[in-house]
């Protein structure tokens, strides 16, 4: 084995994209999407990035986690000892946050450590990983947000336009309005795509009781969704089971979860059939591989929320990965606009990257427009 080259870099920068027209869902509006990003650079000049969602506001908390916390563990260690460097991010970071800004930072970290090491193999980060998929994984097309004067017939031809484009998944919000509302718009998009499509809803935590989610359930029952996602909040894990028993649509949730331990508790009390666990979320790439070889052992497929361009590969490598979130544009998922590379879509499947580790570098030039901060 050649001797390893140690981590002589850890920087890390805050990223700001304000959003075209701003969008909303059951629980929240927003104005602006706030990301925190990582570079971390080996003394042999390889380097991985990492990246997450940070909220619609103070993101710097995660850039100020990765400063303050957790870069100095990293400086001088062996980059391919990824196991033993969450350890010690994770007994640090203990104190400060198991959940939230500090698990986010951790994550990218962690997500990083991988890219750089399937970069410097020279390897594309699923094959990495493992393999599982040979040219593309399954994807759907992520939309149907609310917007001031759209209508359910808009939102209609909205998820129609992501058929035409060969999907075979949609997925809509829901939660917001009442009920004869919210059915108006579950039947334009029913009606929309025809009653083939698998047609997802999102919740987004929109419910606080279980009477409350059973009268929203009946308005969209008879429209056939694949999913019902995040029907209550992240912690009341006792109504998502007692709500995946009372209605035949499955419960999809694990969005913002973080940690092996709570996932468990989640299948074991039996209230998600699906997970949407999120590698930048819940603790890398790492704690994704353990949280998704449980689920594997309890018959549970994961359907990962958010980034495709890293979920393409957590998706390519594992058997248990089901499908890909996709945002076919930039209304709501901006990040694209600081990548020098976007993934294809084909046919309802998103192409495999051929390029080593995540397949894509940060655009320099976009990360300038947008940077609340330097890297540091
Ligand atoms: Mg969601």
């Amino acid at each position: 084995m050649s001797s390893p080259s140690p981590i002589t870099s850890v920087k890390a920068r805050t990223i700001r994209i304000p959003l075209d027209a701003p969008t909303s869902f059951a629980t929240r509006e927003v104005h602006h999407r706030d990301y925190g990003i990582v570079r971390v650079r080996t003394e042999d000049g390889h380097e991985g990035i990492g990246f997450c969602y940070g909220g619609s506001d103070a993101g710097v908390l995660v850039s100020l986690a990765v400063r303050e916390l957790l870069a100095p563990l990293l400086i001088g260690e062996d980059p391919t000892r990824v196991e033993g460097l969450w350890e010690k991010m994770y007994g640090t970071a203990i104190l400060h946050g198991r959940a939230g800004a500090v698990m986010r930072a951790l994550s990218i970290l962690d997500i990083a450590l991988w890219d750089r090491n399937a970069r410097k193999a020279d390897m594309p980060l699923h094959r990495f990983l493992g393999g599982y998929h040979s040219d593309s994984v399954p994807a759907y097309a992520s939309g149907g947000y609310y917007l001031d004067g759209k209508t359910p017939e808009m939102l209609g031809e909205e998820l129609a336009s992501y058929v035409s484009m060969g999907f075979k998944a949609v997925k809509m919000k829901v939660g917001r309005l009442d009920p004869d509302s919210e059915e108006a718009r579950i039947r334009a998009a029913r009606e929309a795509i025809g009653p083939d499509v698998l047609l997802m809803l999102d919740a987004n935590n929109a419910w606080h009781d279980l009477p409350t989610a059973l009268r929203f359930m009946a308005r969209y029952e008879p429209y056939d969704p694949y999913w019902i996602e995040e029907p209550f909040r992240v912690d009341d894990i006792d109504n998502h089971a007692r709500l995946s028993a009372r209605t035949r649509v499955p419960v999809a949730t694990g969005e913002i979860e973080t940690g092996r331990w709570r996932f468990k508790e989640l299948l074991d009390k039996g209230g998600a059939i699906i997970l949407q666990t999120d590698a930048a979320v819940c603790g890398g790439i790492s704690e994704y591989r353990r949280i998704g070889a449980t689920a594997a052992s309890y018959g549970i497929n994961l359907c990962p929320h958010w980034f495709h361009d890293l979920h393409v590969h957590l998706v390519g490598s594992a058997p248990n990965g089901q499908i890909v979130e996709f945002f076919p544009d930039d209304k709501v998922l901006n990040f694209r606009r600081i990548l020098d590379r976007q993934l294809e879509s084909r046919d309802g499947h998103l192409i495999l990257p051929t390029e080593p580790g995540l397949g894509f570098n940060f655009d320099e030039a976009a990360l300038d427009d947008y940077a609340l901060d330097d890297w540091a």
